[in-house]
């Protein structure tokens, strides 16, 4: 058995968000359009001998107790195989937190992909992704990775082709975003754009970019900007940006992304945009990627 594993942890984007209706449970029916990127956390897991969890992160805003996610997917995952062992979680993050990229989720997945294999406690892919969505909304589609239609609360995946290597730029002014208070703000009356799964499956297949950018669509955007303007702002200047094809806020913000012709202007942008948080990336088809530590 190996002692130690790095995951490489993905975030994701949202080409279009819609919320479709409220649940008796007080969560929300959505309609999502999920899609892998570049950008990534690193995650370390280190076997121990006693069933112990140990977590350190880089990052001054993440939790580094039982309020990780990172931490609560190795408890649940240790609590459903009765595990005699433990784990030291080490978190280098990239992912800005709060960004809607879900970093938390990405890194709970890393965990739960990570320690199955480290233990060879041999759960399936549906088995992992039932314990995900104990964690969060977002976990089952950060197991799957590449693209995928996200329906119910998000966790009713159907997967997408994914998109063949697309530019992105991605920004964040350091705004954190609550995600239940963007949900809880949205107005049904003013957001209904439903979405055409054919039209967008044939964006993706035939690496139409420009299609895709110019039907993006996010509901959230509404109550975030009108709660926080400088991030419309950023969205309109990422949109108008010289090689940009469209930008879209990513789930409940703050972060912004924009798809953009080539790497040249993205770098181009992101030079410009040196004081805030940018950052650029691509489409990928991971979604955690293992590796001997
Ligand atoms: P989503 O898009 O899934 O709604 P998000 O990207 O907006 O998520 P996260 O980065 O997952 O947001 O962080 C949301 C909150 O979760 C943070 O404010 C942080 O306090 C908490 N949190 C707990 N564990 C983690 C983790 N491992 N990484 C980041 N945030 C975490």
């Amino acid at each position: 058995m190996v002692k130690s594993l790095l995951v490489r942890a993905h975030a994701k984007i949202n080409f279009y968000l819609n919320v479709t209706g409220k649940r008796p449970d007080g969560y929300h029916d959505i309609e999502t359009v999920f899609h892998s990127i570049g950008l990534h956390d690193d995650v370390t897991l280190r076997r121990l001998s006693k069933p112990e969890i140990l977590i350190q992160c880089n990052h001054p805003s993440v939790p580094c107790d039982a309020q990780n996610l990172g931490y609560r997917a190795a408890q649940l995952l240790m609590i459903h195989t009765d595990s005699r062992y433990g784990v030291d979680i080490s978190i280098k993050k990239r992912i800005p937190p709060a960004g809607g990229l879900a970093g938390g989720s990405a890194n709970a997945a890393a965990v739960l992909r990570g320690m199955n294999e480290l233990f060879e406690f041999g759960l399936s892919q549906p088995e992992l992704m039932c314990l995900g969505l104990q964690l969060g909304a977002d976990v089952p589609f950060c197991l799957l990775g590449g693209a995928a239609i996200g329906r119910g609360v998000g966790e009713i995946l159907t997967p997408l082709p994914a998109l063949k290597e697309t530019h992105l730029l991605l920004t964040n002014q350091g705004i954190e975003v609550r995600t239940g208070w963007a949900f809880q703000h949205l107005h049904f009356a003013l957001t209904n754009r439903p979405l055409d799964d054919i039209i967008v499956r044939g964006f993706l297949e035939h690496g139409d970019r420009r299609g895709l950018a110019e039907n993006m669509y996010n509901c959230l955007e509404i109550p975030v900007f009108l709660k926080f303007p400088d991030i419309e702002a950023l969205k309109c200047e990422l949109a108008s940006c010289h090689g940009s094809y469209g930008a879209l806020m990513s789930g409940s913000g703050a972060t912004v992304f924009s798809v953009m012709q080539d790497a040249a202007s993205a770098d181009q942008v992101s030079a410009g945009l040196s004081e805030r948080f940018a950052f650029c990336t691509t489409t990928t088809t991971s979604s955690v990627g293992l590796s001997l530590a």
